[in-house]
């Protein structure tokens, strides 16, 4: 014993702080029973990946529908890979996409909460305190081995056929002395500390993964490291630290860490820390070439949340989206709660998938659609212009010029309609599908059907614009329509030309064809008449004239 604690003071002498002092420091959180604390802990090593907000709205509903706590902690214990500006692009992007932080980062440069510093390279005297503790306990010791030997003894292990790792016999520095270590640290070497794990891999370990279900793994029997040779501790490390002095209840994340959960609970427990519930989030998973493989932050678009908003999907789609991803019952609940915040939803991790689910643009598209088509003109004019502000200065510009037009433009079929279009998923879509509103957008295309004859279609417009009144309401717009056909070989009613295809040369819905091609270049829009009242008589009747010169 005294030797460990004499290595304890070699290894770690300015660390004066015992762990009471930090227990002390970060007491127990004051919340009511059931309440759960989650967290999402990303390394910012790029921009905001999809799989990133769907954990973090996994950790936040799960937070939220317990009346718990949700907060940010940054792992930055990798230097070399770190970006600039990356804290900010993930932490921005949850916010952007209404993922509410109670605690931690808020913004790219603001923490908040009495748990901090909420940033691993701030944490160094926290983590080294621990170490220090578990080396006076002999629990942990250091390790001289250099890559080199590292390498050296796999190569052995390979040869061999010993499963490779730090472990066992192979676990070279487990009982260096004071006086050994003394002599290699006055030597310059440099060194690692390893955990002395009491681990056998005959025994198992068995947990009840909140989203996966029983898992059982062979207890882990590796003297895995601890503190790297900077100082800096190890994901496993620093997550048992950070985890219980966070008084996290529920760690939620990817599963790639589910292989590590021997080496966490082993660390919680000889750390003496209650050992937090486990849930291991599946990835998103994309079908390439017919096969199922995880998204990918280098081959995919989608994998990053900026795609999502270029495209212009409002940030709340893409989160009822995910929803719809993370809880097998979330539709069916949306059906019968239309109008209520998803986050009301009660939200259960065991009625998540287990294997990846399948990231299915479609899906995301109709399940925007459905959001957009509940939006009112004002708030479409607001989110459109402020996407277009960003991404298309051009559209901008346009959709801006004449307010009062724009609105009118975006109240068709929506603000009065009993069932509005669902029609639009991202604004990126809205410049092609308004394009016949603005002159400088509008190609006009008059081509007819081909059952329609030049003659036939001039006779009509001509006719037309003589009859047409902008104060007619829909049904009015129409029985002009239905006025004129009969003079012109047309049956007014669909079912009179249907009864008798050939005593006509087509129904008043054809001579409506007429005039939409005439008015928007297209065979299909919205409803017509309030397409006219929007444009104007003016600009209708100018669109009609040119029509009429052309065939
Ligand atoms: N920094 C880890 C990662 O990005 C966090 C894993 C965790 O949530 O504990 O994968």
């Amino acid at each position: 014993m005294d030797n460990c604690v004499s290595l304890a003071e070699l290894l770690l002498p300015n660390i004066d702080k015992t762990p009471e002092y930090f227990e002390n420091l970060y007491p127990a959180r004051n919340l009511s029973e059931g309440a759960r604390v989650t967290r999402v802990a990303p390394s910012p090593t790029g921009y905001l990946h999809l799989g990133v907000l769907f954990t973090s709205l996994v950790n936040r509903i799960t937070a939220t529908s317990t009346g718990g706590i949700f907060y940010t902690r940054i792992e930055d214990t990798d230097k070399k890979r770190e970006v600039a500006g990356g804290i900010e692009d993930i932490i921005d992007g949850l916010n952007r996409f209404g993922i509410n932080i109670d605690e931690g980062f808020i913004s790219g440069n603001e923490q908040k909460g009495d748990y901090g510093p909420y940033q691993q390279s701030h944490r160094a005297e926290i983590y080294q305190t621990y170490v220090k503790d578990l080396i006076k306990k002999g629990l942990a010791y250091p390790c001289f081995c250099t890559a080199e030997d590292l390498e050296a003894t796999r190569k052995i292990q390979e040869e061999n056929k010993i499963r490779t790792g730090y472990h066992g016999e192979y676990a070279k520095h487990r009982d260096i002395t004071y006086e050994e270590a003394k002599v290699l640290i006055e030597e310059g070497k440099q060194f690692v500390i390893r955990l002395r794990s009491p681990g056998s891999e005959e025994h198992r370990i068995a947990f009840e993964d909140t989203i996966k279900g029983k898992i059982e793994m062979p207890e882990n029997d590796e003297d895995f490291v601890l503190l790297k040779s900077d100082g800096i501790p190890t994901y496993h490390f620093a997550h048992a630290i950070d985890d219980h002095l966070m008084h996290t209840t529920h760690v939620l994340r990817g599963d790639e860490w589910i292989s590590s959960v021997p080496k966490h609970i082993q660390l919680f427990k000889l750390l003496g820390f209650k050992v937090p519930k486990y849930g291991h989030v599946s990835p998103i998973m994309k079908l390439d070439a017919g096969a199922k493989r995880k998204i990918s932050k280098r081959k995919d678009p989608e994998a990053a949340v900026h795609f999502f908003a270029e495209q212009g999907y409002e940030p709340i789609c893409v989160i009822e989206y995910l929803m719809t991803i993370a809880a097998s019952d979330f539709e069916d609940w949306r059906r019968a709660n239309p109008d209520a915040d998803y986050r009301t939803f009660k939200f259960n991790l065991k009625k998540m998938s287990v294997s990846g689910a399948l990231f299915d643009e479609n899906k995301l598209n109709d399940v925007s659609k459905i959001k957009i088509a509940a939006m009112k003109s004002d708030e479409v004019y607001i989110r459109l212009t402020t996407w277009a502000k960003e991404f298309d200065n051009e559209f901008y510009e346009l959709l801006t010029q004449n307010p009062d037009f724009t609105k009118g433009m975006l109240a068709i079929d929506r603000d009065d309609a009993k069932k509005p279009r669902k029609d639009i998923a991202k604004w990126n879509e809205a410049k092609e599908y308004f394009a016949y509103f603005f002159n400088n957008l509008y190609t006009p295309c008059q081509t007819l059907p081909e059952h329609i004859n030049a003659n036939d279609a001039k006779a009509f417009l001509t006719e037309y614009k003589k009859v047409y009144d902008a104060n007619d309401d829909r049904q009015g717009w129409f029985d002009k329509i239905k006025a004129i056909a009969p003079s012109l070989g047309f049956a007014a009613e669909t079912k009179e030309y249907k009864a008798n295809p050939d005593a006509f040369k087509g129904s008043a819905g054809d001579l409506s064809t007429i005039l939409r091609i005439a008015i928007t270049g297209r065979t299909s829009t919205p409803d017509l008449c309030s397409i006219m009242q929007v444009l104007g008589m003016t600009e209708c009747f100018r669109r009609i004239d040119t029509m009429i010169e052309v065939l």
